[in-house]
């Protein structure tokens, strides 16, 4: 008989909700998702600013097997994200499964035991054979280290924390960041404060983002005519695919690309001396390129300043920057991003021999194809390290790791054994190549979010999504090791 897997996920995000849905489909029945939110939805419940939206295309950004046709827009909101996430988990009667409210302290694996203990911050713990760590890498905010943050006399808070009763109307307004968060809130901020400062340390390439609503027609052929759906979502798979054609060969399709996007700036950017200040000065595709038509112009509204000087402390009454000037706020608002290359720390993550993940991972973390680390038996990482995308949907990759670890748990539960490890020169071996893979993109030449204190690019995928579902496409058992069940002690 076949043996019953008892599985933990961490975290009822897109990667939690992919995983429990590829599991529940293959006969794993006894799943239980751990949700340190009082509900599901992860980056989509958190991150409710004004503007908030999908840069991705919703027919890309959404599941294979739940493709929607009638979506909004071409990138949708926040809201519409987050019902489609809910009606999702309903119609795979996910809720259930679903523990809220529940942070994760620690998974210790026991080497007697061959199981997996996840102990959460309310003192209750689960037995499982197999963790998997869907916390992704987007839902810690990073609050930067601004001399005198604290003094601030006004009301403060991050973009992923929007305080929603507080009425910006008449008020001024400072915002820290310009990523693509900022972009998406600052023009709506300014639609109603009465001044807004927008601090900017670098500036960012863009192409346009309209996403008008779609006419009454056009909504008619996408849900009428057959074809016209998976249409559309091939041909966003190739535009995104082309996106990091560009950031793989900055010298060729990156300049098109860059060429294209100089344009619309330029188009955008009237006002010399904003656009000067707002001109970025790095290879087209280090960041993440930004998608808006809206913020631009919003830059050069008589109401809206763009400052570039750096900041150099807060003070009770505002900003100060680093020629002296104090610019004076009710409100700041961080949209400074996420500690990106925490993972899942705090966590406290102990594998085979209590091996620490985090000493594991001192030189830069790593997983095979973003999943598995040796020493760390039947634990699965969704959306790990190298594996974010910064021209395409996580949702395919979120999906692809899912169908990897349901065949790695299929084996483990076909073969008898505890539980599979991979092997560590076949980790060893694949960050090499992973690493190797970014030389001569350009995510090498800047800074960005995708480096840990090291300077390593350990949240990028250094590929394209297909090459990325072809390699996740089966698990090759010679990479791994079986982890047999401990004998059971005699009565
Ligand atoms: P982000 O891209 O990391 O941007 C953070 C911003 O804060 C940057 O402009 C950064 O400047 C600035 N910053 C950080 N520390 C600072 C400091 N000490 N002083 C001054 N400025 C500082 O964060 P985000 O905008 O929240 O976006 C994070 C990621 O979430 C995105 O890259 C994207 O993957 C995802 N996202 C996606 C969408 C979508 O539509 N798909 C929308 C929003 C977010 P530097 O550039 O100089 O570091």
């Amino acid at each position: 008989m076949k043996r019953r897997l008892k599985i933990v996920i961490i975290g009822a995000g897109l990667g939690g909700v992919a995983t429990a849905i590829e599991l529940k489909r293959h006969g794993f029945d006894d799943v239980t998702i751990l949700e340190k939110s009082p509900s599901a939805g992860g980056t989509w419940f958190h991150n409710t600013y004004p503007g908030a939206a999908c840069d991705v295309p919703s027919q890309l950004y959404s599941f294979s097997y739940a493709q929607r046709r009638d979506w909004p827009s071409v990138c949708s909101p926040q809201p519409d994200i987050l019902d489609y996430l809910n009606e999702v988990i309903d119609e795979h009667r996910l809720a259930p499964l679903i523990e809220t409210g529940t942070t994760v302290t620690a998974c210790n694996w026991s080497d007697a035991g061959a199981r997996w203990t996840v102990s959460t911050a309310d003192g209750r713990s689960w037995e499982a054979d197999a963790v998997i760590v869907a916390t992704g890498q987007l839902h810690k905010p990073a609050v930067p280290r601004i001399p005198g943050l604290q003094t601030f006399a006004g009301h403060t808070f991050h973009s992923a924390q929007w305080d929603h009763d507080y009425d910006m109307r008449g008020k001024r307004v400072a915002v820290v960041g310009t990523g693509a968060s900022a972009v998406q809130f600052v023009p709506e901020v300014a639609q109603v404060a009465e001044h807004v400062d927008v601090f900017q340390r670098t500036g960012n390439w863009f192409l346009p983002r309209e996403n008008r609503p779609y006419p009454g027609w056009f909504k008619a052929i996408i849900k009428y005519v057959p074809g016209v759906q998976p249409f559309r979502r091939r041909f966003w798979f190739n535009y995104c695919e082309a996106l990091t054609a560009a950031i793989r060969h900055p010298k060729t399709f990156g300049r098109v690309l860059g060429l294209r996007s100089w344009i619309f700036m330029r188009r955008q950017l009237r006002d010399p001396e904003v656009r000067r200040k707002a001109w970025p000065h790095y290879t087209f595709g280090c960041k993440r390129v930004l998608f808006s038509s809206a913020y631009l112009p919003t830059l050069q509204e008589p109401h809206v300043d763009l400052i570039t000087d750096p900041i150099e402390r807060i003070a009770p009454e505002g900003v100060v920057t680093g020629d002296g000037s104090v610019h004076e706020a009710d409100c700041i608002v961080y949209g400074t991003g996420f500690r990106t290359t925490d993972f899942m720390f705090p966590m406290d993550v102990t594998g085979r021999e209590g091996q620490d993940l985090r000493e594991t991972w001192t030189d830069g973390a790593f997983a095979h194809l973003g999943i598995a680390v040796p020493g760390f038996p039947s634990l699965f990482i969704v959306y790990g390290p190298n594996t974010n995308t910064s021209g395409g949907s996580i949702i395919l990759y979120e999906e692809a790791q899912a169908g990897y670890i349901r065949q790695a748990l299929e084996r483990v539960r076909d073969s008898g054994a505890a539980a599979l490890e991979v092997r560590h020169d076949v980790w060893a071996e694949a960050d090499r190549e992973v690493q190797s893979r970014f030389q001569g993109t350009a995510w090498t030449q800047c800074d960005s979010w995708y480096r840990d204190d090291q300077g390593r690019i350990v949240t990028n995928w250094p590929g394209y999504m297909r090459e990325y579902v072809e390699a996740t496409s089966r698990v090759d058992m010679s990479e791994y090791d079986l982890v047999p069940l401990p004998e059971r002690v005699p009565a």
